[in-house]
């Protein structure tokens, strides 16, 4: 399957800080508030090549990834065969090595077959996972924010240290344009997804640095979504449909340990265009590019979820 591609997701959109948000270089593992370099990162942006603020495509994947974990988890229990936590020693990574280091040798099939529900979307040591988060850029380069005070907390105590004042910049405007795309997708993989773009929009998933203190709410703007079926020449369904790979390949479903079950064909309110010459081309297209549509589209791909969930 992973030298196939069977389906494409593809959604762009807009997020813009609601307050301040800070995501600093080199991710928040480790992160003392009271060293000073409480900077936003940085880089080039690609369009005026000036220094400009953005949001890594890596930090975007890690807060999605640990939102989808605890929707995992808490609605399948702690099990790390049902979600394991990718830095841990049961890591499925750590446990396919292992299981290949003592002669098993997996398949690319068996392998896939042995993911948690979080490694099949986002991947693990071993094999890049189906998600990918482009780095969101703002619409025009943003170098210059404001810089607010923040005091540092004891991380024993839960009190404030004394003199631990520290300043931190944080972005309050800008367009950071998003652009995330999932390959090779089981249907629940895209509810998973829909729950946290719901959430990222309800400020119930916070991006960034201090979370605690109120940091790291965005709005969110959907803008243009794109199911794509490489390799064919008719549209695969109706322009209603949502396929999985199982609806796609029935026979991936066994070796593979494919979990859509009835709902690897999902029905959306909202019928898709069909994207200009997408046939002729061999890779028909289903495009929304009306919000109210995605949105709606999204929801109906988390029935995969909760059937899943509810087996
Ligand atoms: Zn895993």
């Amino acid at each position: 399957m992973h030298k196939m591609r069977l389906n494409e997701l593809h959604l762009k959109g807009t997020l813009t800080p609601d307050g301040p948000i800070l995501v600093k270089s080199g991710g928040e593992i480790g992160a003392d508030p009271t060293l000073p370099n409480m900077n936003f990162v940085r880089t080039l942006h690609p369009q005026s090549g000036e220094p400009t603020i953005y949001l890594p495509g890596s930090s975007l994947k890690g807060a999605f990834r640990s939102h989808i974990e605890r929707i995992i988890r808490t609605m399948l229990g702690e099990d790390p065969t049902v979600c394991c936590d990718p830095l841990g020693r049961s890591s499925c990574g750590k446990r396919i090595e292992g299981m290949n280091r003592s002669g098993m040798n997996l398949s690319t099939a068996e392998e896939y077959k042995e993911l948690c529900h979080a490694c099949r979307i986002f991947g693990h040591l071993v094999h890049a996972g189906h998600f990918v988060a482009a780095d969101a850029y703002p619409r025009e380069a943003l170098n210059i924010l404001p810089v607010r005070q923040g005091v540092a907390i004891d991380r024993f105590s839960g009190s404030s240290k004394t003199n631990a004042l520290f300043d931190m910049e944080v972005a309050v405007e800008g367009q950071f344009e998003l652009n995330i795309s999932l390959v090779n997708f089981e249907i629940w993989q895209m509810g998973l997804l829909a729950l946290t773009l719901r959430d990222l929009a309800e400020g119930r998933l916070l991006l960034g640095f201090g979370k605690s203190r109120g940091l790291g709410k965005v709005t969110v703007l959907l803008e243009n979504l794109n199911i794509a079926y490489p390799g064919r020449f008719d549209l695969p369904g109706s322009d209603r449909d949502l396929l999985g790979m199982a609806a796609l390949m029935e026979s991936l479903r066994q070796p593979y340990g494919l979990k859509d079950g009835q709902t690897s064909k999902v029905s959306t309110p909202v019928a898709g265009k069909l994207a200009e010459e997408s046939i002729q081309w061999g890779r028909p297209a289903l495009v929304w590019d009306e919000e109210q549509a995605i949105w709606d589209v999204l929801k109906a791909s988390v029935s995969a979820w909760s059937g899943l969930v509810s087996n």
